[in-house]
């Protein structure tokens, strides 16, 4: 990319844009057709159709998501479940062993445990933060050592820079989700990663009217992990393309308002005499914060936290707020509300959850758009109205 040099917020307004404008538009049209005049192409991966991610919507995407994260190429995907579903079945064969980072995105471990181990590809998990018992978790057979830059629900912070040196030294594909940070907040390739895998669904699209995923990397892997998407047939239809296109442009002041309310959030609910406890990694508290604090460029916009009391306790705070939505996923620009245990890892036992530090009353914040002071002054009053 010529134009390393520019900062993110340029970037995320004029990479990739088709140069010249069609008919001067100052937006990117929707390109609403499936398919494409034949033009020559010799590779069946070229001819311009949906399916094969090549329509001006994916490529203008693919140029902006690429020079986001200062890799060569990207490819944009149905979901972050296609990106990621897709990534692992190019890199993996039958017989091949996976490594991963053990608090997964829920969705991830399921396809690990239900869906690639019945293909035959194997995995064990490691503690990110403990580089050196992962050479003990080597096979003969690893292939791929998968991370996320901050895990969900407790905003863990691995070692990332021990994860892609240890990936490398060992010959092994490093992918990273970097759904949580955002390019804003970190870039995955920089660090030493090979693949960098979103959900767009959550803050790069930033508004919770799609879902989209996408992979970022080396031209070479990219292309493989396309004609892979190609057969299996996780494109991102054309509109949804536009609206992420649309959504990525703000993608900075989001991300800087999320970061700062998170942060002012997370303060004020610490120093509560009804909370407990609370995960985020721009509070000096968290285990990870000096971690967090040498990777990262922001904190980020999720948070978690106790409040005195079990589930009937945190399920009336929940109930008593009035500002944020009772919904799952997250990133977008209203503030949401959760409780993991319900949610995200409903699918584990209460025993698992309980080794993971995942409590049944654990309430989880995607912080939105709203004035920080709104939110805390509704948590005020719901805290309050817990405590009569
Ligand atoms: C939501 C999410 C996914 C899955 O993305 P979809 O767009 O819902 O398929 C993967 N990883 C993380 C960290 C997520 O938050």
């Amino acid at each position: 990319m010529a134009t390393r040099s520019r900062r993110m917020e340029t970037k995320l307004i004029h990479e990739g844009e088709p140069s010249p404008r069609i008919e001067g538009a100052v937006s990117i049209p929707i390109f609403q057709s499936s398919t494409f005049e034949y033009a020559g192409q010799d590779s069946y991966h070229d001819l311009r159709y949906i399916r094969l991610n090549n329509t001006p919507n994916h490529a203008a995407l693919h140029r902006k998501l690429a020079a986001l994260e200062n890799g060569e190429a990207a490819l944009v995907t149905a979901s972050g479940m296609a990106a990621i579903s897709t990534v692992l079945l190019t890199l993996l064969s039958p017989g091949d062993h996976l490594l991963a980072q053990d608090c997964l995105y829920g969705g991830t471990h399921d396809l690990l445990k239900g869906d690639l181990a019945g293909l035959g590809m194997e995995f064990s998990v490691l503690d990110g933060t403990a580089p050196r018992t992962w050479e003990a978790a080597l096979r003969p057979e690893t292939r791929v050592l998968y991370m996320e830059t901050v895990t969900n629900p407790l905003l863990q912070v691995a070692d990332l820079e021990a994860a892609a040196a240890f990936a490398r030294e060992h010959g092994l594909v490093s992918v990273i989700d970097n759904t949580f940070a955002s390019p804003v907040n970190f870039r995955p390739l920089d660090w030493g990663f090979d693949l960098s895998i979103h959900s767009c669904t959550k803050y790069l699209n930033g508004h919770s009217d799609i879902v989209a995923g996408a992979v970022i990397g080396k031209a070479d892997a990219i292309e493989r992990i396309t004609h892979k998407l190609n057969h299996l047939g996780g494109s991102l239809d054309p509109h949804a393309c536009f609206l992420l296109h649309r959504g990525l442009k703000t993608l900075s002041v989001r991300l800087r308002h999320q970061n700062e309310s998170a942060l002012a959030v997370a303060g004020y609910l610490q120093k509560h005499p009804g909370v407990r406890r609370v995960h985020y990694p721009g509070l000096e508290s968290h285990p990870d914060h000096a971690r967090a604090r040498r990777l990262l460029d922001g904190f980020g916009g999720m948070l978690s936290f106790e409040i005195e009391g079990g589930v009937e306790q945190a399920d009336a705070f929940i109930e008593n707020t009035t500002l944020p939505i009772s919904a799952p996923s997250l990133g977008g620009v209203e503030t949401l509300i959760t409780r993991p245990a319900t949610t995200s890892h409903a699918g584990l036992s209460p025993k698992d959850r309980e080794a993971m530090g995942i409590s049944d009353s654990l309430i989880r914040l995607s912080v939105g758009l709203e004035h920080p002071d709104d939110l805390i002054e509704d948590f005020e009053q719901a805290l309050s109205r817990g405590r009569s």
